[in-house]
């Protein structure tokens, strides 16, 4: 079986209807897209005898529900992130053991993907534990 993501449907909206209201006699009066694509296009209402001249409709148009936009997504995934000052805080405690930023930043952007929190503490604590030597 295949997975079919973002089906969308056809577009022959003929069978769409719509809703009407008499203004003579306030009953509702329902008209298929096709029939309200036809240029003077008229009916009688049933109840009162109203004539209906609703206005042509040319074509209509599906709007689907909002995605959030690529640049949302991109910041979320930021946000989620091992964070700039977590990083800054593991830098300055790891540094007083002799290590470099370069290598702090990746053991310590290693242990952020193992424990996915800004915990500055744990962090260092995972990578001395792991990666410090
Ligand atoms: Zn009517």
């Amino acid at each position: 079986m295949t997975k079919m993501s973002n089906l969308k449907p056809t577009n022959d909206f003929s069978n769409i209807s719509f809703k009407y209201v008499c203004p003579e006699c306030g009953c509702n009066q329902w008209y298929f897209l096709k029939q309200l694509q036809l240029d003077g296009f008229k009916d009688i209402c049933d109840v009162c005898n109203n004539i209906f001249e609703p206005d042509a409709i040319d074509t209509i148009e599906i709007v689907y529900k909002d995605k959030p936009s690529k640049a949302e997504v991109v910041e979320a995934v930021q946000q989620e992130g091992l964070n700039t000052i977590t990083l800054e805080a593991c830098k300055n405690t790891l540094k007083t053991f002799g290590y470099d930023d370069k290598f702090i930043e990746d053991m310590i952007t290693k242990s952020f993907e193992q424990i996915q929190e800004n915990d500055a503490s744990a962090l260092i604590k995972y990578a001395l534990e792991n990666f410090g030597g």
